[in-house]
């Protein structure tokens, strides 16, 4: 008989970052696609019942980066930057009523305040929220311009003592060179964070990246589209790529 696979979590805090773009519904060009959120909520339920606390941290490039309004229509970078955020925000408070549909207990914290619709981000709350069981999702990014949501993850990961972050993409790992393009790309199964800047894999942003690496915060990059990816990826697992 085959020794059953163990259900004791590797990571018991983790930071889940979610693009925008996962959240996109490619074929009916819906931003925030609801069968996402649902299955998203499915896979996070599974997570505490192993007793894996979960902060979220969301993008925002489904509806808005800053840099990209900057180029396409002259919006200065700040005020872009500062639309990417709210775009995050969206994103977030989408999530956030999903998943408590679904049953979950969950907080949003940003870090622009906006009191009416969100917990401000204090990190000694955030861990206590985690503690009790809740599902936090941090939204606003950093709350700084020129800055991605990648960082927002290294950050947040680093503060509340996550163990791993968990990055949640299209793409089913990383590639030796673009996969889309080169037919012949091979994904890692594991890979140090300094082969991984010295390769210039792309795992994140370069300041993201960075603030792992000095960290040494694990970071798994996965597919969002594979069922059961995010326990698996929680148990220690082999799932898309691991950079530790
Ligand atoms: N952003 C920012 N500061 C932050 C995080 C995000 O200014 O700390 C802005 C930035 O314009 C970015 C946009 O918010 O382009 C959306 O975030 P991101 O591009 O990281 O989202 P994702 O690619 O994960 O969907």
């Amino acid at each position: 008989m085959p020794a059953k696979a163990s259900t004791k979590p590797k990571f018991q805090r983790i930071v889940l970052k979610i693009s925008g773009e996962a959240l996109r519904n490619d074929k009916t060009n819906e931003a925030i696609d609801p069968v996402v959120l649902d299955r998203l909520a499915v896979e996070l339920k599974t997570l505490q019942k192993i007793g894996t606390e979960v902060a979220l941290v969301v993008g925002g490039g489904n509806i808005f980066r800053g840099l990209a309004g900057a180029r396409a229509n002259g919006t200065d970078r700040t005020t872009g930057d500062n639309m990417g955020m709210l775009a995050t925000v969206i994103n977030g408070l989408a999530l956030m009523d999903r998943l408590e549909k679904a049953g979950l207990e969950v907080r949003v914290m940003s870090a622009i305040p906006m009191d009416r619709i969100a917990e401000p981000f204090i990190q000694r709350r955030a861990t206590r929220h985690l503690e009790r069981g809740r599902i936090v999702i941090f939204v606003a990014g950093t709350g700084n311009p020129y800055c991605t949501t990648d960082y927002a993850a290294a950050l947040r990961a680093n503060e509340i003592g996550a163990h791993a972050i968990l990055k949640a993409t299209k793409v089913d790992g990383v590639y030796d060179k673009d996969p889309m393009k080169y037919p012949d790309a091979k994904r890692y199964t594991r890979v140090s964070h300094a082969e991984a800047l010295s390769k210039r894999l792309g795992v994140m942003d370069a300041e993201a990246f960075s603030l792992c690496e000095a960290n040494k915060m694990p970071i798994i990059v996965f597919s969002m589209s594979t069922a059961g990816a995010i326990k698996k990826a929680v148990l220690g697992q082999p799932i898309g790529t691991v950079v530790a």
